[in-house]
């Protein structure tokens, strides 16, 4: 996309648009979106904190509104959950990262994961492991480069439909990651029952440290604990140097936050990657 640089994160502002638009308005503009391109990808680093590189990046969806400017998935991923809609538009995503990556691949020379958020809508869907299967051999990527994230909830849910998804996605080979750890119900059971290869400590745990005693205390069990199960571990919203440095000691394996890398192009991390290899 043409005019989404790097530092347009912060364009839209939270709850605003919603306010603006009504319901039904957002909706009609919803089923819209996707058929008339407005909606586009932003993707951000994700760093090996020991070796500084970029191994991977999160894919997140905006929603370039022609009247509203550019909207951010918290003011439309809930109603297109509500509605169904996340489907195609979770269908539509993870076709759009996956051929972004093998481009980044051939560009880079070497394989970039990506991670792509799901809904507990899109799980429920039977349709989905054929979804995933057609878009890697449509794009031609590894399935080991796409990393699914998906939130304890979903996990949780013990449907049929979700264990018999969760069962095809795991044959296919595709990652599987825990979004936003430690906030949902975990019962930790789902932990040691599904192949998952990492948990992303959420935000809120990381944004009080160093000071908040209490959230390094939470950092570093879960990093432990991870490691006790062979899990890698992800720390989201990486802001600052400090943080950075407390994570490096506890032994976290990865970061994501704004000190790393705000969500961009796939053009300027096609670029960053570039630069990586010289
Ligand atoms: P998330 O999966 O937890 O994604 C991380 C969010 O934190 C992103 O917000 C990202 O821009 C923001 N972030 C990253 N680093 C920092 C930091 O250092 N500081 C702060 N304050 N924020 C940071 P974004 O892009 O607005 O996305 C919000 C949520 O929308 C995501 O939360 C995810 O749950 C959902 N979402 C985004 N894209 C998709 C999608 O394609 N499908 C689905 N189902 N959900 C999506
Ligand atoms: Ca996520
Ligand atoms: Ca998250
Ligand atoms: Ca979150």
């Amino acid at each position: 996309a043409k005019n989404c640089g790097k530092n347009n994160a912060k364009l839209y502002s939270s709850a605003l648009t919603t306010q603006m638009m009504s319901h039904v308005k957002l909706e009609i503009g919803l089923r819209r979106a996707l058929q008339n391109n407005e909606l586009y990808l932003q993707y951000q680093p994700q760093i090996d904190v020991r070796s500084a590189r970029m191994v991977g990046v999160e894919a997140l969806v905006r929603w370039r509104h022609p009247e509203h400017g550019i909207v951010g998935p918290n003011e439309f991923i809930p109603l297109a959950e509500e509605t169904g809609l996340i489907v195609p538009i979770g269908a539509w995503v993870l076709r759009t990262a996956c051929g972004q990556a093998r481009a980044w691949q051939e560009q880079a020379g070497r394989p970039v994961r990506v991670a792509v958020n799901l809904s507990a809508r899109q799980f429920k869907d039977e349709n989905l492991a054929q979804t995933v299967l057609s878009v890697l051999n449509d794009t031609g990527l590894d399935p080991c480069l796409l990393e699914l994230e998906l939130t304890e909830g979903t996990l949780m849910d013990d449907a049929v439909a979700t264990l018999a998804t969760l069962e095809q996605l795991r044959a296919i080979g595709v990652y599987l990651s825990i979004d936003d750890f430690g906030t949902g119900y975990s019962s930790m059971n789902y932990l040691k029952r599904f192949d998952v290869r990492a948990l992303k400590i959420d935000r809120s745990f990381i944004s009080g440290l160093p000071e908040d005693s209490e959230n390094a205390a939470i950092t570093r069990a879960i990093i432990a604990m991870a490691h006790g199960l062979k899990l890698a571990v992800v720390a989201e919203g990486v802001e600052t140097g400090e943080q950075l440095q407390l994570l490096e000691q506890y032994g976290c394996d990865m970061a994501q936050g704004y000190l790393l890398g705000r969500p961009s192009s796939g053009e300027a991390i096609g670029e960053m990657l570039m630069g990586e290899a010289l």
